[in-house]
């Protein structure tokens, strides 16, 4: 029988089986809520390689990590990504790969992704604007984000999730567009609270465009909505589905309804630093360990202890708060 996985449980009792994994701080286009327009990218030797990535993901599944997905920057401009997920759905006890991408080079790689044994994948798409995509993202692009999104359901993810970034003065003209978009093709929409996180530190807690306003622009727009039942409580977004059967809406209310007691998140950065939270302000440095000859239980210790670290939540609504120097590309959303 094999041995029950030593579980990765903080001082508050949290306990920690989902592992967000930054491929690479490099992006293809730029949201203005994430990076600046010109950035220094890492050198790619400091990015942890493949082999490093799965040697990890090996001693984290030993851990109770049985959750992982792939983010970045852009996941896939990491060339030969196909592979880090080949090697992923290999390893014993880990269940669930999931990828996060913008969607601009995902239509000539979705079947591949499909074949390679990924099953979830979300894709970043805050409007049906192609004007105002180009003032979001800084680049043009809309329509390979849009089939992308075509291809992956083609190649047979489903649900394909949306992830919108919900900003007030910009994300309300594109609520229901974005609604109708994913209801007439069966896609899974999510309303992502802005963070603070962004390079030009504009965020405010003004800017922030509630999970309870755009639930009000859905019904007035498309119709009415209920909560899903039987939600998992650890679970971050709140689910909605709409009366008429055209599916289900979710919101991840960082601000608006932080969901820092059930979380369950560890973050690796592509240069190998694991975070307890996106808004950590310390990192561990796994890349030396990996690097520098450490046993695999020397490693397993590191993540131990950054885990008993972890404090109890992000303070963004408290004049606390401080905006980690690392910027939202460079973590891994
Ligand atoms: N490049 C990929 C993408 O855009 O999907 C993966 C990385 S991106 C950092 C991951 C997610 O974080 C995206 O859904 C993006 O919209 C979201 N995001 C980025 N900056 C954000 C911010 N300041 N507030 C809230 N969400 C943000
Ligand atoms: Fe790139 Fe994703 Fe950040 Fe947009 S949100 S700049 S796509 S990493």
């Amino acid at each position: 029988m094999t041995p029950e996985p030593d579980r990765l449980v903080d001082s508050f009792g949290r306990v920690h089986n989902n592992l967000r994994i930054s491929v690479t701080d490099r992006c293809n286009i730029r949201c203005v809520y994430c990076m600046p327009e010109q950035v220094e990218f890492l050198p790619r030797a400091q990015l942890l390689s493949f082999e490093e990535i799965e040697r990890f993901v090996r001693i984290a599944v030993t851990l109770g990590i049985d959750k992982v997905r792939l983010t970045g920057g852009e996941p896939l401009v990491r060339r030969d990504l196909v592979k880090l997920i080949e090697k992923l759905t290999r390893i014993p006890g880990l269940k669930d790969i999931g990828l996060t991408t913008n969607g601009m080079l995902l239509a000539p790689v979705a079947q591949a992704l499909w074949d390679a044994g990924l099953r979830r994948i979300n894709v970043s798409l805050d409007t049906m604007d192609a004007a105002r995509f180009q003032q979001l993202t800084r680049r043009t692009g809309f329509e390979q984000v849009i089939e992308g999104i075509l291809a992956a359901k083609a190649a047979g993810f489903d649900p394909v999730k949306l992830n919108a970034v919900a900003i007030r003065g910009t994300t309300e003209a594109d609520v229901v567009p974005l609604a109708q978009f994913a209801r007439q093709h069966r896609l899974e929409l999510r309303f992502i609270e802005y963070m603070p996180l962004d390079a030009g530190h504009q965020w405010e807690r003004a800017k922030v465009l509630f999970a309870a306003e755009i639930l009000e622009l859905l019904t007035l727009g498309i119709g009415p909505l209920r909560p899903v039942a039987d939600q998992d409580p650890r679970a971050p977004a709140l689910d909605y589905e709409y009366h008429d059967g055209g599916g289900r809406v979710g919101f991840i209310a960082s601000i608006s309804r932080p969901f820092c007691m059930s979380c369950n998140r560890l973050r690796l950065t592509s240069d190998g630093k694991l975070r307890h939270c996106l808004f950590a302000l310390e990192e561990t440095d796994l890349r030396a360990l990996l690097r520098g000859g450490a046993s695999d239980a020397a490693i397993a210790g590191a993540v131990r202890d950054c885990v008993a670290a972890k404090w109890e939540g992000h303070e963004i609504n408290t004049a606390r708060f401080i905006q980690p120097e690392r910027l939202m590309h460079a973590i891994g959303g």
